[in-house]
């Protein structure tokens, strides 16, 4: 790239105001999202320097990558990447993909319409709402799910065998946690598996497949071997919003907000990146303390109340949990621990082979292909994630990032892609179920 361009670029992203107008009602007016193509370790290297500079900057108002960008480029497998430009600046940015021979296309032509029609509720789906359900043809917000909730214990009490709050957000929303199974007939305890979703708040598919899944292993109990199976043999513990701040936020005042929502002291930036405020390796790598960032690991380790409760809870559940499965979007990958270095765990090649035989199985449905590996093979270092924790600290043997379906939609993966991505993710979750079952459950083979 010439040098007098990259310095232009350099002065316009500086003087990029970090409190522009998207940031702060959320309006994505002509904000448009391109798929970069990846085809060379320089072009690469060119999106990473954009990548610090926005983060630096605090610019992700005006220019937000949606997927993160790996450090190493890998010509083995197809590599991309989704980016979002205010109006202003898609000319220059263009102009630098293009200086590099980047090529690109436009997934989505206006984010504001894209976010009008990820948002919008058919007749049928308000009238799910209205009478205490859930549809999975459309993202609902969290007093929906909560009432769902309730309404599934209600409705299924032998196999929704617990519905609690197992602590208050910080905006003082309750964190509820179902456990879902079949008690043993002969009172022993079965291994468990741990889900949760919506860590970062703008992720919405991953709590609307969390929801589709738990869904169908509870209706589906009666008819259907797999659910059945999967009931029987494992307690599944589930936190469909572990941000329901976040969460909130996201419906109510700007959709791409990743964080939690705690004031910040001397800060005007709310929240922090919870998945960067995990206790173990907390800022070892791959995250800030400038508030402003968007992965800003908080002022110290578990200065999110939401984390504290999780981890809280894994520790009280421990020994029985066995995966714990945090699920985000939308990368298409299946990460595998560690997060916050090129090292892995002593029994690494398990994990790997369980996260390997989820992925074919998921891709086995519609073709939709995942890579597998650790945090920082397919991307770079991250530490303080619920990943490593659990797995460091919660004595959690197979502990598992899904970042599900983008299909060049990213954040704004359209409602009919829910009941797909369920599906799809469903026979993922299933394989680790027999996985943990054969290993921890003996008694059942
Ligand atoms: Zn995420």
């Amino acid at each position: 790239m010439n040098q007098p361009l990259l310095a232009g670029i350099a002065f316009l992203l500086l003087i990029g105001s970090p409190f522009s107008q998207a940031k702060l009602n959320g309006d994505f007016t002509g904000y448009k999202v391109y798929r970069l193509t990846i085809g060379s370790q320089r072009q690469l290297d060119l999106l990473n320097r954009i990548n610090d500079d926005v983060e630096h900057n605090a610019l992700t108002d005006e220019v937000d990558f949606w997927t993160d960008i790996p450090r190493r480029y890998a010509p083995e497998r197809e590599q991309s990447a989704l980016i979002m430009i205010c109006p202003a600046k898609q000319a220059l940015y263009l102009s630098a993909f293009d200086s590099e021979s980047i090529q690109y296309e436009t997934t989505i032509t206006d984010v504001a319409t894209a976010i009008e029609e990820q948002s919008r509720l058919a007749p049928q789906d308000i009238r799910a709402v209205e009478s205490g359900g859930m549809t999975w043809t459309a993202y609902h917000r969290y007093s929906t799910m909560v009432s769902w909730m309730h309404s599934l214990r209600e409705s299924y009490p032998d196999l929704v065998q617990e519905m609690k709050s197992i602590g208050q957000s910080y905006e003082g929303r309750d964190l509820y946690r179902l456990k879902i199974g079949k008690a043993r007939a002969d009172g022993k305890t079965k291994p468990a598996i741990w889900m949760d979703a919506h860590i970062h708040a703008r992720e919405w598919i991953a709590g609307a497949t969390l929801t589709y899944m738990v869904n169908k292993m509870v209706t589906e109990y009666a008819s259907n071997s797999t659910s059945r199976r999967m009931l029987d043999e494992i307690d599944w513990y589930i936190v469909p919003t572990v941000n329901p701040d976040g969460y909130e936020w996201t419906h109510t005042n700007n959709r791409m907000w990743r964080k939690t929502r705690r004031l910040n002291p001397f800060s005007v930036d709310i929240g922090c990146d919870a998945n960067r405020n995990m206790d173990h390796k907390w800022m070892v790598s791959g995250a800030t303390q400038t508030a402003s960032t968007e992965t800003y690991a908080g002022p110290f380790p578990y200065s999110e109340v939401e984390n504290i409760y999780v981890t809280e809870q894994l520790l009280n559940l421990r020994p029985q949990v066995k995966s714990m499965i945090s699920i985000h979007s939308a990368a298409q990958m299946w990460l595998l621990p560690w997060g916050y270095a090129f090292e892995r765990p002593a029994d690494y090649e398990d994990i790997r082979r369980a996260g390997q035989a989820a992925v074919d199985a998921l891709t086995a449905v519609y073709g939709i292909r995942y890579v597998v590996g650790t945090v920082p093979d397919l991307l770079y270092e991250a530490a303080g994630g619920t990943l490593d924790w659990a797995k460091a600290k919660g004595g959690v043997k197979y502990t598992f990032t899904p970042e599900l379906r983008d299909q060049g939609f990213g954040f704004l993966l359209p409602p009919n892609q829910i009941i797909p991505s369920g599906v799809e993710t469903f026979e993922a979750i299933n394989v680790i179920a027999q996985i943990v079952a054969r290993e921890f459950n003996p008694t059942l083979n």
